[in-house]
């Protein structure tokens, strides 16, 4: 994807807004995880040091079109303030673009930072309504995109803003999405190898289905696997199953074979007789009995996936091998993570999950990219345009 970037532009006087992804976790007003703080910083200080007028915004959960207090950006701006040793002005308006918004645009000198209160306290933001896009795009003669989190959603903050501002670039975040994502399904070095998990089949589908087109093999665990298991005739006792996707499994399975995908599904599976991580386990091959839920991919299991992934030049990973959250069932998906760790290969992490299961692991910064967006990150491995990019400039 050939779009514009922040290094393709002239900043220097201008007001420049940039569309930022602030949307941290907060408890009683305190920041419990700073990661897209920090992540946002990169841009940020290019910007201040070229003398742009720097004008944040971005969105906080879902306050659904009220001013929800509690959903404020104001302890954003603090802490950002701290990270960039300078002041970021808080405009503090229940209307997004307000009096005060307008004030502290207008009081700005070259290199100092804005912040627009939450995008969604406004409820044209999330239906893209024209009014409110030209209300941010009135503040800046510049528009930076980089948030990839909201980028499979077109909204006033991403997309409708680029309607009223010409020059749309993206900013350091989300082109290492693109550079990695992009590159990974569009142009990547073989073998290229897909590990899919998760929970269900369903919500992978097309993630499923448009891979089996780019990869070379194909590595299938987690809950899905178990209509991957049922659809080749297995029992899976009381395992997670989609019977309506049954006939699916067995479609992607020729599919793979038609397009000479090696896929891997699991001979082995943990199983448990209770949803929990004390329970008694045992490991079955060749179905699961009655009663028995299948929690984790078994051992053979795991050695024959480290062994697919041994040759891999690029791989995707989405989607957990077990129920990571409980440690007796995280096995599993930790020897993936380890095994991808010590791969001289480009790896890239993808999904909500999957990435927290890294981290968990103690494994993020092995991994040469973890994807900061779930939801986009998906759709993106699903072969769609994700609106927010597509709104760039091309270079
Ligand atoms: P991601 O967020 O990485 O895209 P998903 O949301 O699709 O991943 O799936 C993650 C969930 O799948 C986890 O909560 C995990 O517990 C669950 N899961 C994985 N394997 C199984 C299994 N065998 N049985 C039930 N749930 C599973
Ligand atoms: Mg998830």
């Amino acid at each position: 994807m050939n779009k514009k970037t922040v290094d393709d532009i002239q900043v220097k006087g201008k007001k420049v807004l940039v569309r930022c992804d602030f949307n941290v976790p907060i408890q009683d007003g305190v920041i419990t995880d700073e990661t897209r703080i920090v992540g946002a910083l990169p841009t940020i200080k290019k910007l201040v040091d070229e003398g742009a007028k720097v004008i944040l915004c971005s969105h906080m959960g879902k306050p659904k079109g009220e001013a929800v207090p509690s959903l404020s950006l104001a302890p954003v701006a603090k802490k950002l303030s701290e990270h960039l040793g300078k002041e970021v002005v808080f405009a503090a308006d229940a209307n997004v673009v307000g009096e005060n918004a307008k004030a502290a645009v207008a009081a700005m000198n070259e290199g100092d930072v804005v912040l627009l209160e939450n995008t969604r306290y406004r409820a044209e933001e999330t239906k893209n309504v024209d009014t409110f896009s030209e209300e941010l795009a009135s503040l800046a003669e510049i528009f930076v995109n980089d948030a990839f989190g909201t980028a499979h959603r077109a909204h006033c903050s991403n997309v409708g803003v680029t309607k009223y501002i010409k020059d749309a670039v993206g900013g350091y975040l989300i082109n290492k999405e693109i550079e990695y994502l992009g590159n990974a399904v569009n142009n990547p070095v073989r073998p290229l190898v897909a590990i899919l998990g998760g929970s269900k089949v369903s919500s992978k589908i097309s993630v499923i289905n448009n891979l089996l087109e780019k990869v070379d093999k194909l590595i299938i665990g987690g809950g899905m696997a178990y209509t991957f298991m049922k659809a080749n005739g297995l029992s899976v006792g009381n395992s997670l199953l989609e019977e309506d996707y049954i006939d699916y499994a067995k479609e992607m399975m020729a599919k793979a074979e038609e397009k000479g995908v090696k896929l891997y599904v699991p001979v082995d599976t943990v199983a448990a007789q209770e949803f929990n991580n004390d329970a008694e386990t045992k490991v079955f091959e060749n179905g699961i009995e009655d009663g028995w839920e299948g929690l984790d991919i078994g051992p053979k299991t795991t050695e024959i996936f480290k062994d697919a992934l041994k040759d891999a030049k690029t791989v995707v990973w989405n989607g957990p091998m077990g129920v990571f959250e409980m440690p007796n069932f995280a096995k599993g998906t930790n020897a993936i993570a380890y095994a991808l760790a010590d791969l001289d290969a480009t790896t890239i992490i993808g999904g909500g999950d999957s990435v927290a299961a890294v981290n968990q692991a103690g494994l993020g910064d092995k991994m040469s990219h973890i994807s900061t967006g779930g939801g986009a990150s998906l759709e993106f491995l699903e072969g769609k345009d994700l609106p927010g990019i597509v709104a760039l400039n091309d270079k």
